[in-house]
C-alpha cells in the first residue's frame, strides 16, 4: 500500500534538475484515447539489469549508455529503486470492484509508462525496448490492435519474462458511459477473453477509453477479473507531456503515450517520440518503474 522510498534511486543530481523547466512546446492535442488531461503508467520484474556489452569500462555505471545513444538519448536512466513489498491489489478479494488508480502513491522519483489502442506497429520500437530494457505496460483496443500485423506484434513487446504486460482496453474503444451495464460487461469481459486465448491468463489492469467509467464500469471489470482501473495524469505528446497538474512530472505519474506513427504525429516516428518521452522523464529528474511492480 504505502509507497517506500528504498534503494538505490536518483541521486541529488537529478533531484536538482527536477526543477528545470520543461516548456511545452508543440503541445500539439491528439484525439484518440486521451480526453482532456488526465485520466488514467511502469520497469523489470527486479530493479532492471543495466548491463549491456557495449558499456566502456571506465563507465560502469552508465552500462546502457551505448544502447541509449543509438536511440538519440545520452545518458541512460538511472535504474529504478528496489519495487515496494506490498502492492496497491493486494488483498483484493475475486470478483470485487477494481481500484482506481490515477496516480501511484509513491515518493520515489519514478514515473509509469502506459501505451494504447494498439494502432502503430513500428518494428523499430520492439528494437528500441529491447535494446533499452524498457518497462511499459500495454492497453490494447480489440478492433485496433488486430488490424495489420495484428496482436502478433505486442507479443514480441513483452520483453524479457514478460515483464511488460498486455492488458485490456475494451474490444471497440467505446465511450462506456454511454452503454448499459451489460453492453460494458460485453466490450470489457468480451476483451478480457481475447486476450486470455492470446497471451494466456486475465489482464488484471484495465482502462477505460477517454479515461470515461461509471459504477457498471467497475462491476463489469470486477466480475471478469480487473484488479485495478489504470488513469493517467500525464500526456505524452509528439514532443513533450501535458500534465493535469502542474507543469511537470510528479512521483508515481502514470503517463499515457499511443501506438501512434508519422501520420498521426505529423511525420515524427514512434520511436523518436519516446525518446522525446525519456529524455523529458530525464530532464526532470525522474526514471521509468514498472507499473506491475506497485500496482
Ligand atoms: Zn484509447
Amino acid at each position: 500500500m504505502s509507497s517506500r522510498i528504498s534503494g538505490p534511486g536518483l541521486g541529488s543530481r537529478s533531484a536538482r534538475r527536477a526543477a528545470a523547466v520543461t516548456p511545452l512546446l508543440l503541445a500539439v492535442l491528439l484525439s484518440g484515447c486521451s480526453s482532456g488531461g488526465s485520466g488514467g503508467t511502469k520497469a523489470s520484474s527486479a530493479p532492471s539489469p543495466r548491463t549491456e556489452s557495449t558499456a566502456t569500462a571506465t563507465a560502469p555505471a552508465s552500462p546502457d549508455a551505448a544502447a541509449y545513444r543509438r536511440w538519440g538519448i545520452d545518458k541512460p536512466l538511472a535504474a529504478p529503486p528496489a519495487p515496494p513489498s506490498a502492492k496497491l491489489t493486494d488483498g483484493l478479494k475475486p470478483g470485487a470492484a477494481p481500484k482506481v488508480i490515477r496516480r501511484v502513491p509513491t515518493s520515489d522519483k519514478v514515473v509509469f509508462l502506459t501505451f494504447d489502442d494498439g494502432a502503430e506497429k513500428d518494428p523499430e520500437f520492439v528494437k528500441m525496448t529491447k535494446d533499452l530494457k524498457l518497462p511499459f505496460t500495454m492497453f490494447l483496443t480489440d478492433d485496433i490492435a488486430r488490424a495489420g500485423t495484428g496482436y502478433g506484434y505486442f507479443e514480441q513487446l513483452r520483453g524479457e519474462g514478460n515483464r511488460n504486460s498486455i492488458n485490456n482496453h475494451t474490444l471497440s474503444h467505446p465511450n462506456l458511459r454511454t452503454l448499459s451495464a451489460d453492453a460494458q460487461r460485453r466490450e470489457i469481459c468480451g476483451q478480457q477473453d481475447v486476450l486470455e486465448k492470446r497471451y494466456g491468463g486475465k489482464p488484471p489492469l484495465f482502462r477505460p477509453p477517454y479515461g470515461n467509467y461509471n459504477d457498471a464500469t467497475l462491476a463489469a471489470a470486477g466480475g471478469c477479473g480487473v484488479k485495478a482501473l489504470l488513469l493517467w495524469e500525464a500526456t505524452m505528446q509528439i514532443n513533450d507531456m501535458r500534465y493535469a497538474q502542474g507543469d511537470q512530472l510528479r512521483p508515481g505519474d502514470i503517463v499515457l503515450a499511443h501506438f501512434r506513427g508519422p501520420s498521426e504525429l505529423k511525420g515524427t516516428t514512434m520511436t523518436k517520440m519516446v525518446a522525446n518521452m525519456l529524455r523529458s522523464i530525464e530532464r526532470q529528474g525522474f526514471t521509468v518503474a514498472r507499473l506491475e511492480d506497485y500496482v
